[in-house]
């Protein structure tokens, strides 16, 4: 006798994440291995962090602010839109799941670039909607051709901008063109989990956009710049009746409180973000360099993370974990012969590429 899994969630694969290190360090015997593998930011939290963290630990019997009021006024104050069009989460993936969850039923289309975040699809099989994958043009989410493929049946279109594991970004000019072919029916998402890399002034930032067309949602996360990936704290942008209905079906408590105090802390230290910045700025040229000398191709990137084509992802993978450093292949991606790499610090950048420089060496004997 076996218990009554629906056959949808059986052929579910589900979401690899990046080893922990100690996980590692244990399979294989290591010590001191870096971890850039999971788009973390290598500059760690911020001290302000830590110590608002370190004030709020005697409070932590107490249930946390469910409606999250603190942290949603500052950071409406600080985006310019009214608090009522923001929604917290527990991570931007929860806020990935719910909008699926409110908006597609089964046998319904959800649109998206084929090489576009995993969880988009995984969320929509889980439910029993249909993941539509576009076909992408060079790294690049295909605007027209996402646009194009808006049916009678789509009723979410998800974007990232900038993409994971591409880094790539689509302008304001694409976007311009895209958004008004998209009917007000139809949930348009815009994932931009790592906005605050990007230097381009192409970029289009979609929050100013809320008002233009009634399904826009913007999603952002202190996952990444802001160092806070092990708190669980996202958030969606969008109007106030969209962001309502996601508010009635969240967990009552999803967003702990300490995430919160650290949100709100990490909110007010600017110097940490430049710091931040700053550090991603000086590791794409390092690792633009490097990776040239190896004569190994990347993807240009604008977010903290580079996608490179090594030959074979899973075995270069592999190799440079019995060198104590950790990456991700890339085959659920549909890139077998690539890898991505988190930006780390100076030294961490260094390493990996003298162990790449070293699996290649030994490749060749
Ligand atoms: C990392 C990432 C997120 C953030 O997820 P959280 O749940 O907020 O940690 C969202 N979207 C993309 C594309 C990402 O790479």
């Amino acid at each position: 006798m076996k218990p009554p899994i629906p056959e949808r969630i059986r052929a579910l694969e589900p979401y690899k994440p990046g080893k922990p290190i100690e996980e590692v360090e244990r399979e294989l015997g290591l010590r001191g291995s870096v971890k850039l593998a999971s788009n973390e930011n290598a500059l760690g939290p911020s001290p302000r962090v830590i110590r608002a963290l370190t004030q709020a630990l005697p409070g932590l019997h107490r249930y946390p602010d469910g409606s999250a009021v603190v942290l949603t006024t500052k950071l409406a104050a600080h985006l310019g839109v009214p608090p009522e069009c923001i929604v917290l989460g527990n991570g931007s993936n929860e806020m990935i799941e719910l909008l699926v969850r409110l908006f597609a039923a089964p046998g319904d289309e959800v649109i998206m670039s084929e090489d576009a975040f995993l969880v988009y699809d995984l969320v929509c099989r889980a439910v029993g909607a249909r993941p539509v994958k576009v076909k992408a043009k060079g790294f690049h989410h295909d605007l027209e051709a996402l646009a194009e493929a808006v049916g009678e049946k789509t009723r979410l279109v998800f974007l990232a901008n900038p993409n994971n594991p591409t880094g790539t970004i689509f302008t304001r000019a694409q976007w311009e063109s895209f958004l008004p072919r998209i009917p007000a029916r139809v949930v348009v998402v815009v994932d931009q989990a790592y906005c605050e890399y990007v230097d381009d002034p192409a970029y289009p930032d979609t929050i100013a956009d809320h008002g233009r067309h009634p399904g826009l949602v913007t999603l952002r996360t202190f996952s990444k710049v802001h160092s806070l990936a092990g708190l669980r704290v996202g958030y969606a942008v969008g109007s106030s009746e969209i962001i309502d209905a996601l508010g009635r079906f969240r967990q009552p408590f999803n967003v702990n409180s300490l995430a919160q105090v650290a949100a709100c802390a990490a909110l007010d230290d600017r110097e940490h973000l430049d710091a931040s910045r700053a550090l991603a700025r000086s590791a794409r040229a390092q690792l633009e360099r490097g990776l040239a000398a190896l004569e190994v191709d990347s993807v240009p990137s604008h977010a903290n993370f580079v996608l490179c084509d090594v030959g074979d992802g899973a075995a270069v993978t592999d190799a440079l974990l019995h060198r104590g450093v950790i990456v991700r292949p890339m085959f659920a991606y549909g890139f077998p012969h690539m890898i991505r790499v988190t930006y780390g610090t100076d030294e961490e950048n260094q390493r990996f590429l003298e162990a790449l420089a070293g699996v290649f060496e030994e490749s060749r004997r």
